[in-house]
């Protein structure tokens, strides 16, 4: 799988539209179609009867619990059209985290112009940065049971400052999702910021892989809906 820098959305321009290609398949509980728009994907919610599932041998097989995520009230929902900084990105899936003090959302987006890349739009209770998935090859992610918080790591050429480290478990999602993943599962997260640069940094600890997000933050002011 190719991945790429997020480097900023003045990038985005460099990247030609290709052709969207989604899968479809069928919900093993009830039957209904579930559309996987992102070549990726390796998990997907059922939209009629909620149901779990994992992407095995390009089936969909049940897994899991499944629980409606509860609303709270987000002006996100997924299915939705928006635009960021001039760029337009499909909501696809949605991730609930929860940790001793409290839950937040991570929204699962696509981009046209660039396809093959994960893009979430992390939201914590009113904060939101816009994370890519980052190439890592050549990163060695921190230890996660030694890393302080407040401690300085290397990040490729540079440094990134440990802001936060925690444990979180995951609550339930919906959409489609590029990690498999299981309801009560715990996922272990960095955070951290590169010195000198403010760019936000998250290394996160799946159970069955690691994965590493490059952002930037950005304002509710700069999201609008399209449809
Ligand atoms: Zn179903």
């Amino acid at each position: 799988m190719k991945k790429y820098y997020l480097c900023g959305h003045k990038q985005f321009s460099q990247f030609k539209p290709k052709q969207m290609s989604s899968k479809q398949l069928n919900c093993p509980s009830c039957g209904a179609p579930v559309e996987l728009k992102y070549r990726f994907s390796k998990m997907a919610v059922c939209g009629y009867c909620g149901q779990s599932t994992h992407l095995t041998n390009e089936n969909l097989e049940a897994k899991g619990d499944s629980t409606p995520l509860t609303d709270y009230g987000s002006k996100f929902s997924v299915g939705q059209e928006i635009s960021l900084k001039g760029e337009k990105f499909e909501i696809v899936g949605r991730i609930r985290f929860t940790y001793p003090s409290g839950f937040w959302d991570e929204w699962f987006l696509i981009n046209d112009k660039n396809p093959e890349t994960e893009y979430w739009l992390q939201e914590d209770e009113g904060d939101y940065i816009l994370f890519g998935r980052a190439d890592d090859s050549g990163i060695s992610f921190p230890d996660f049971t030694s890393t302080q918080v407040g401690s300085t790591q290397q990040y490729a050429d540079e440094a990134v400052f440990v802001s936060e480290k925690n444990t979180a478990e995951i609550m339930g999602g919906e959409g489609e999702l590029p990690f498999q993943v299981v309801k009560g599962e715990q996922a272990n997260f960095i955070d951290g910021i590169v010195v000198g640069k403010g760019t936000p940094v998250s290394y996160e600890y799946l159970p069955k892989e690691t994965l590493l997000y490059v952002g930037f933050e950005v304002q509710l002011d700069d999201i609008s809906i399209r449809k």
